[in-house]
This record gives C-alpha cells, sequence and structure tokens, in this order.
C-alpha cells in the first residue's frame, strides 16, 4: 500500500490510502521525492467534486529515485529522475524528430503523481543532474519549465523584444524567468499584487495588476504606443485572448499555452488587418528537455520560483496556500 492524495474538489484535499502501482517491462516505479502543484490541476482542486476509481486527478510533476526498472533497460534502481508524462511510441516521423506530443500513439502517465510512488514509462525518464536538489528538480524536469522552455524555442530570439505574459501562475512566471534570460524585456500582468509584485523581482520590467491599472494603457505607454512584439498567454480565458490580440502591435506574435477549449474572435481584424501570428504549444517533449538542461548548466535560477515547500502530510495547507494566488510555485517534499 501507498499513501496518495486524492483532490476532492471544492478546494478540498485527502490523503488516503492505495495499492501500490506495479511496474512492467514498459514502465518503473519510482519512489517520490517531490511533487509540484500545477496551474492545470486548479479545476479538480477548486471544481465540484469528482469521484473515479482509484484516480485521483493531480499530480504530474515528480520526481523521485527509480525503485524498480525492468531487466535489461538502461534505468536501474537508485537513479535520481523526473518525469515527462507525455510519451510517444519512440518510432513515428514526430518521435524521431523529439516531437513526442505530436505521436498519434502517445501515453500519458498524468495521475496520481502526488503519492508516495509512482509508475512513469520508460520513454520519458529524465536522468537529473547530482547537484539538484529535490524540489528545484520537480521545477526542471517537469512542466514547470518544459513549458516555458518549449514557447521560447517556438518563439525563436526574443533578445530586445517587449514581451507581455498574461496571468502570472507558475507557467507565467516560469515565462518570466525563461524570457528575461533570453533578452527580452517583460512585463507581467496578474489580478493579485503578490503575483505582479514576484514577477518584479524575477527580473520583469513591469507588473501591473489589471484590477488597478489598465493594461492596455500601460502597454501602449511602454512601448510608445506600439503594442507588445509578443504576448504570451498563461491564463486560459477568451477574455484574456481578446485582450490579448488588443495588447500586441502589427505584426506581432500571440503565444499561447493556457488552455482554452472555446473562443470567438475577428479574424479578419486580427489576421488581415493587424497581421499577427497566433502559435502555441502544449507541454514539453525531450528535444525541449535538452535545452532546459542546458539551462541549469548556464546557472539559470529557476528554483527563485518556489516560494512554498511543503511536507506531503500537509497536502491541504499546501492545496490552500496555491489556491489562494498568493505564491509562486508550490511543491510538496515525501520521506
Ligand atoms: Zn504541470
Ligand atoms: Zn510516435
Amino acid at each position: 500500500m501507498m499513501k496518495v492524495a486524492k483532490l476532492l474538489g471544492n478546494g478540498k484535499v485527502e490523503i488516503v490510502a492505495s495499492d501500490r502501482p506495479s511496474s512492467d517491462d514498459q514502465t518503473v516505479l519510482i519512489k517520490v521525492k517531490a511533487t509540484g502543484l500545477c496551474g492545470s490541476e486548479l479545476h479538480s482542486i477548486k471544481g465540484s467534486p469528482v469521484e473515479r476509481e482509484g484516480f485521483y486527478n493531480g499530480g504530474h510533476e515528480v520526481v523521485g529515485v527509480i525503485e524498480t526498472a525492468p531487466a535489461g533497460s538502461n534505468f536501474e534502481p537508485g537513479m535520481r529522475v523526473g518525469a515527462r508524462v507525455v510519451q510517444g511510441c519512440g518510432d513515428c516521423h514526430f518521435c524521431l524528430q523529439g516531437y513526442e506530443t505530436a505521436c498519434k500513439a502517445r501515453k500519458i502517465y498524468g495521475q496520481n503523481g502526488h503519492a508516495e510512488y509512482f509508475r512513469l514509462g520508460i520513454r520519458g525518464i529524465q536522468l537529473l543532474p547530482e547537484d539538484v536538489e529535490w524540489p528545484a528538480g520537480v521545477l526542471l524536469s517537469g512542466d514547470g519549465l518544459g513549458v516555458p522552455v518549449r514557447a521560447a524555442r517556438r518563439l525563436g530570439d526574443t533578445s530586445g523584444q517587449k514581451v507581455v505574459v498574461l496571468g502570472l501562475g507558475p507557467v507565467g512566471l516560469s515565462s518570466v524567468v525563461v524570457q528575461v534570460s533570453r533578452g527580452a524585456e517583460v512585463m507581467g500582468t496578474d489580478l493579485i499584487d503578490y503575483r505582479t509584485k514576484f514577477a518584479e523581482a524575477l527580473g520583469a520590467a513591469r507588473g501591473v495588476n489589471s484590477t488597478k491599472e489598465d493594461v492596455k494603457e500601460a502597454v501602449l505607454e511602454w512601448t510608445e504606443g506600439r503594442g507588445a512584439d509578443i504576448v504570451i498567454l498563461a491564463v486560459g480565458h477568451s477574455a484574456a485572448f481578446l485582450q490579448a490580440i488588443e495588447l500586441v502591435r502589427q505584426q506581432g506574435t500571440l503565444y499561447q499555452v493556457g488552455e482554452l477549449s472555446e473562443l470567438t474572435f475577428n479574424p479578419s481584424e486580427t489576421f488581415l488587418r493587424k497581421e499577427i501570428t497566433i502559435k502555441g504549444s502544449w507541454y514539453y517533449t525531450s528535444e525541449d528537455w535538452k535545452e532546459m538542461l542546458a539551462l541549469h548548466e548556464r546557472g539559470l535560477r529557476y528554483d527563485k520560483l518556489i516560494t512554498h515547500v511543503f511536507p506531503f502530510e500537509k497536502a491541504q495547507e499546501a492545496v490552500d496556500t496555491f489556491a489562494s494566488g498568493e505564491s509562486g510555485k508550490v511543491i510538496l517534499t515525501y520521506e
């Protein structure tokens, strides 16, 4: 048996006993050392209760030590690893380019991660550098850094450009850190002072609280009336998307990383009159992992994003802190 955090909805989480997952010749079992709370879990945390047998919603940013590995694989017990939970078949057109998120046979190991043990497919095992501590390892090897890095790779050279990050949850804040490291000038906007101030502490030129300031005016003033070169949308609201179209300059780029399933907008005004490019990406890939490691080796202080570390037993406190919005990255640690 093992303990696992069960997200109950309505802001509640409970630690329950569950069967320890078993590994096979395609998976390893990881003894978990730390996990990250992710913005993508907020709807499970805050939303209405979901009851599905054996499925506890949360947890896909996981680091730990391999407990059991398939015989004949490149992996063995004791290795310190992080988890790339979206994995491909390994030999299709996309997988061969290191673009596993496009694989038609992709598998996602994205549930029951806030637990003492975690089962992971062998194609997404990422060996952690020796000098990385467990909480920082969660950011380094998970989508906390992976999403901003994939976006940065797809945006190309942003040095000297004015980048607005809309939404300063963990991925928005991490986007600030990554874009500042690439030489962009960054403005971050959010509804919460804690986060706009934190963005400034992380290197943003300006943090704007959109409940107190007119964001469009702030952006126009900051860009001498042109609008932002790039707007990164790290929220999933259609109103924010429409605002991003307003904030971006002629021929600028809007980059979507927040999940958003439905939207009505005006393509004539957006693509024709304004000639805007709209791009986006989901999660990250094995190619992105190489860049994530390179950023670590160059000394990027992504670990500054971590504001709270709680022992797993205090999962409720961790969830409360995260749901309040008064946090950067929130991490749970395990024995
Ligand atoms: Zn995540
Ligand atoms: Zn594939």
